[in-house]
């Protein structure tokens, strides 16, 4: 299984993110072994608790809500924060960021499906949080592209209408924001039921838990 989907992806040029969440540590060693790299989970505290445990050259990646109040735990090693929507977040990853004496890579994350969700933001309001003075001052975060979740629909053409949503944010971002940035590229989207959709819509990045480790208890 895993080395199928590695290899479908690698060939696509799209980065395989193993989500590990309440997956033991042993688990994730099966497919470290295996040579995977990229791991995401959606909680702080189990995040800790697991890059203690596995090797030092695993990229941690928080792919869940992330409080103000926790970043300070992940800011020293975290890769990649897919979670940001809003500002004040944003600034407080820049802070604890400074004090790490680093610049933490991070995704927007869009609100695009149906379903209501507290999270993520629409194209107006990342337009506002990007013009701001406030942003623009940050030196230790860097935008890296935008992340979403579809609907838990079996609809394919309504999940496939939300990934393909997001495709035009990150292109409409990219151009009016981030045109001389190589580094803005990533559109994190796709799921275990879903990621084929999301690569054919121009996914660069998947979050894939249980197709590999199979159902969470
Ligand atoms: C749990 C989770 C995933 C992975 O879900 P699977 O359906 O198990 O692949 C992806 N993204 C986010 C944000 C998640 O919370």
């Amino acid at each position: 299984m895993y080395q199928d989907l590695s290899s479908a992806l690698n060939a696509r040029g799209v980065t395989l993110v193993a989500v590990s969440k309440t997956q033991p540590p042993e688990r994730l060693l099966e497919l470290y072994r295996l040579g995977q790299r990229h791991f995401a989970e959606n909680r702080v505290q189990e995040l800790l608790e697991k890059h203690a445990q596995l090797p030092e050259d695993i990229h941690w990646h928080l792919i869940g809500h992330l409080q103000t109040n926790k970043v300070k735990f992940i800011a020293s090693f975290v890769h990649l924060i897919h979670s940001v929507d809003s500002l004040r977040l944003l600034v407080e990853i820049n802070k604890q960021a400074a004090l790490a004496g680093r610049v933490i890579d991070c995704l927007l994350q869009f609100h695009i499906a149906q379903e209501e969700t507290k999270f993520g933001l629409d194209l107006p309001e990342a337009r506002l949080l990007l013009q701001s003075e406030t942003y623009r001052s940050l030196q230790h975060v860097r935008l890296c592209g935008v992340m979403g979740m579809a609907s838990f629909s079996e609809d394919t053409r309504q999940v496939q209408a939300e990934f393909e949503a997001l495709r035009q944010v990150f292109d409409q971002l990219k151009q009016e924001f981030f045109a001389t940035a190589p580094h803005f590229k990533e559109i994190s989207m796709g799921m275990s039921g879903d990621w084929e959709i999301a690569v054919a819509a121009g996914s660069t990045m998947v979050r894939i838990g249980s197709l590999l480790f199979g159902a969470r208890s």
